[in-house]
């Protein structure tokens, strides 16, 4: 849950984790993976954990905070082996503590399991009251414990199978990474909701929630896992296996809109090349009279430049963001929360005054921080502030690992675009429409979840989770 603090963006949608795994005997896995999570920091900042494998035991280092705060060269070469699996986190459905960090390191009779999740199941509390009434005890409330009590309750089969039949129980949006003393193995949900990615480092494996992970390390992109795959990495090489007859891809849209980071690739498309081409679609839709475009750094910057040439106006640097204010900035009151935006992003004034402004973001969640950007260029001399927004508004809870919080929460759920508008206070305001989204990306319009867009929810959530979201809408 979002625990007051201000982070990167706060009024974004917020991915839940980034996960990396590495099987490459003679390299220094820590290391590797230490840099690694660097590269997937912006699908968690609360906290960070590598575990390491030597073939005989695992050790592990994680705490709360960036890669930066939890890691330095003591604990890093205190972690010695060739295997090792690293995990950033934002909370969703777990509360934000060190007990939930990930990876969730188990010692059971079989040996040792090292779990780090991405995503969210949609009957993980079903699963978990059942295993409480047959006498399992949860120390955190992540699903990765979920899975490891499944596992560890599977008697007399090989590890694989083991893990084979405890998958066959999930039902949700997941990619997995588990390691074991001897294996690395990466599991993907049979729609393919959450993106996991294979690489290739000196003839070794590895495998990441995003490519650009891949290029900080140097290794080479080999493919994505496919929906419903499972990859077991060992001293055998690698080894693929279909763990269930998988779905059509339904991959998250969101990682193409906002999560993922512009250098990475999702099923062969750049996220940045995607992006513009939402801005010229929009452009399209929604063309304006203005002098210039202009984007919200710096997960917009890349929709803006698709605007800006598709209405054949210049792109101009009309925000300038501020990268050094600290991660979490308590927000005892409402000023200093209206303070947090001024800290982050100013206004370019000589670039702004007088002029007809299209500003772009990719999304709006619950308008305050778009409402203060409007103000902040008006106060910078803005003649007009027109709003295009390259996703549609964003109308339905996720239930697939994403901290859309309650329908309450969201603009979009709440307010027509004219009332919007009114309350972020543009001269105009328009959102790309779902077809335009849709058609724009580069992959079959068929290949995504677009849940929180049109509702249509891919795997039904359960009873119980639509329960607690209901709770949480009228506590
Ligand atoms: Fe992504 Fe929206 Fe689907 Fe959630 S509902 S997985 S945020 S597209």
């Amino acid at each position: 849950m979002h625990d007051g603090t201000l982070r990167a963006e706060p009024d974004k949608l917020k991915e839940e984790c980034g996960v990396f795994g590495i099987y490459a005997p003679g390299h220094k896995v820590a290391q590797i993976t230490h840099y690694a999570l660097y590269a997937l920091q912006h699908r968690g900042q609360e906290s960070a954990g590598i575990a390491v494998s030597n073939g005989k035991k695992v050790e592990m280092e994680k705490g709360m905070g960036l890669v930066s705060e939890v890691f330095d060269n003591i604990n890093i070469r205190r972690l010695k082996g060739h295997i090792a699996t690293g995990h950033v986190r934002y909370s969703t459905m777990g509360s934000s503590s060190l007990l939930n960090a990930q990876p969730l390191l188990i010692r059971y009779r079989k040996g040792n399991l090292a779990i780090g999740h991405n995503g969210n199941l949609v009957n993980g509390r079903d699963i978990r009251s059942q295993l409480e009434q047959a006498g399992s005890i949860f120390q955190t409330t992540t699903d990765s414990e979920i899975v490891a009590h499944l596992i560890a309750r599977l008697k007399d089969t090989s590890f694989e199978d083991s893990v084979k039949e405890a998958l066959s129980f999930l039902r949700g949006a997941f990619t997995f990474i588990i390691m074991t003393e001897g294996k690395l193995i990466g599991i993907r949900d049979p729609l393919g909701i959450r993106p996991l990615s294979l690489g290739e480092l000196d003839g070794n494996y590895c495998l990441s929630s995003e490519t650009c992970a891949f290029d900080t390390i140097g290794a080479d992109f080999v493919r994505d896992i496919e929906p419903g795959e499972m990859v077991i990495i060992d001293e055998n090489g690698l080894r693929s296996e279909k763990y269930v007859s998988p779905g059509k891809l339904a991959l998250c849209i969101f990682e193409f809109i906002y999560f993922a980071r512009p250098d990475s690739n999702l099923h062969g498309i750049n996220v940045h090349l995607a992006r513009r081409e939402l801005g010229k679609q929009l452009a399209k839709e929604y063309p304006v009279e203005a002098d210039l475009v202009t984007g919200v750094p710096d997960s917009s910057i890349s929709a803006a430049s698709g605007v800006a040439e598709g209405m054949g106006l210049p792109y101009e640097m009309g925000l300038v963001k501020n990268r050094y204010i600290g991660r979490t900035f308590i927000q005892p009151s409402q000023k200093v929360r209206s303070l947090g935006v001024k800290l982050k992003l100013n206004a370019v004034k000589q670039v702004i005054k007088g002029k007809r402004i299209v500003l772009v973001d990719d999304s709006i969640v619950r308008g305050t921080t778009s409402k203060q950007i409007v103000g902040m260029l008006k106060k910078a001399g803005a003649k007009e502030v027109h709003v295009r927004i390259s996703s549609p508004p964003v109308t339905f809870s996720c239930y697939y690992g994403i901290d859309t919080s309650s329908t309450r929460e969201l603009l979009g759920a709440q307010k027509k675009v004219e009332e919007i508008r009114e309350f972020i206070k543009a001269d105009t305001l328009s959102y790309l429409s779902i077809e335009g989204m849709l058609s724009s990306i580069g992959l079959s319009p068929d290949s995504f979840c677009r849940a929180c867009f049109d509702g249509k929810y891919i795997v039904e959530p359960d009873s119980k989770m639509k329960k607690n979201i209901f709770e949480k809408i009228n506590r």
